[in-house]
């Protein structure tokens, strides 16, 4: 199978009313952990990185490590984002290295600066087929650069910017947060947003700052000498609910981070004596793979992997002209 875009694989997941993972990854095990999963649950996935990521690897190193991914999963339809591209040059590099789908967020511009941004990433990205996400309203949290005070996305102004920007996929603000320390207690996500923003168009709609930050990683990373404080997440009903109201695209990062360092603190804890990495990354990078598995069950992605023929970024650019 060529490599899939957001804009078919987001399409069906909307169609049939279930949401794909955007994972992100950056380094082998993580990239390993997310297929295994889509391997075991026969998902379509979504591998993404971020530009930190694509900086940490020298962006030859995940564009290889990704490009593995598909060669020994034929398969399987694998669309490789590029998370919160920050600029125009980034998203240029991103599809030179043959990522088949772009987030451009300039969402802490100007309404008008961001639909200037976006809609110029738009005409380059698809000339090559490639797909754009772009975000309007702000979350909290901190995610690598983003940084943001939360603005929740007004359903009028989405309708709007989908319309001039002529993006994909929209990602919108509804009260989640990127990053570990996300609530004090369980958030109130604003699905109202969703079901207005659904109701009036087809775009599909993506919900990031979901991670659940799950307890027991929290208690097992601070039972084997980490101090990760108190804090909440998105629990997995609130997403399930998202997803019934027209939510397509659920971006996590936080809770694969978590699950690496609770099994390598454990594996440490437990045996001192280690230090060949495969022995600590191993069991890592099967937790995670558990982990991402047990997402893609609750997501509704499991099974679907065979529902469609991917088309290819030839053919996806046809289609937008
Ligand atoms: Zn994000």
């Amino acid at each position: 199978m060529p490599i899939a875009t957001l804009r078919q694989v987001l399409g069906e997941a909307k169609r049939k009313k279930y949401a794909v993972g955007g994972f992100n990854a950056n380094n082998m095990e993580q990239v390993q952990a997310i297929m295994l999963a889509a391997q075991k649950t026969k998902s379509p996935v979504i591998l993404q990185a971020t530009e930190g990521a694509l900086k940490y690897t020298n962006f030859v190193y995940i564009k290889h490590l990704m490009l593995a991914a598909l060669e020994e999963n034929p398969a399987l339809p694998i669309v490789l984002h590029l998370d919160h591209g920050e600029s125009f040059e980034t998203v240029k590099k991103a599809i030179g290295l043959g990522f088949s789908s772009v987030m451009i967020d300039a969402s802490h511009k100007s309404f008008g600066r961001n639909v200037k941004l976006t809609k110029k990433v738009v005409g380059y990205a698809h000339r090559f087929g490639v797909s754009v996400e772009a975000e309007l309203g702000t979350l909290g949290g901190i995610e690598e650069h983003v940084r943001g005070k939360v603005k929740l996305t007004d359903p009028k102004q989405a309708v709007e910017f989908v319309n001039r920007t002529g993006i994909d996929a929209l990602a919108v603000a509804i009260g989640t947060s990127h990053g570990a320390y996300k609530f004090k207690r369980k958030p109130r996500l604003a699905l109202g947003i969703v079901k207005e923003i659904a109701k009036g168009g087809s775009i599909p709609l993506v919900m990031h700052g979901s991670s659940s930050i799950p307890l027991k990683l929290r208690q097992q990373i601070n039972r084997c000498g980490g101090r990760m404080p108190n804090a909440k997440g998105v629990p997995i009903s609130s997403i399930r609910k998202a997803i019934k109201y027209g939510i397509s695209k659920v971006n996590v990062d936080s809770d694969s981070r978590m699950v690496i360092t609770a099994t390598v603190r454990k594996v440490f804890k437990k045996y001192p004596g280690k230090f060949d990495p495969r022995e600590y990354l191993g069991p890592a990078r099967e937790e995670m793979a558990k982990l991402i598995a047990s997402k893609m069950r609750a997501f509704g992605t499991a099974g679907r992997a065979k529902d469609y023929r991917v088309i290819s970024l030839k053919e996806a650019k046809k289609r937008y002209y």
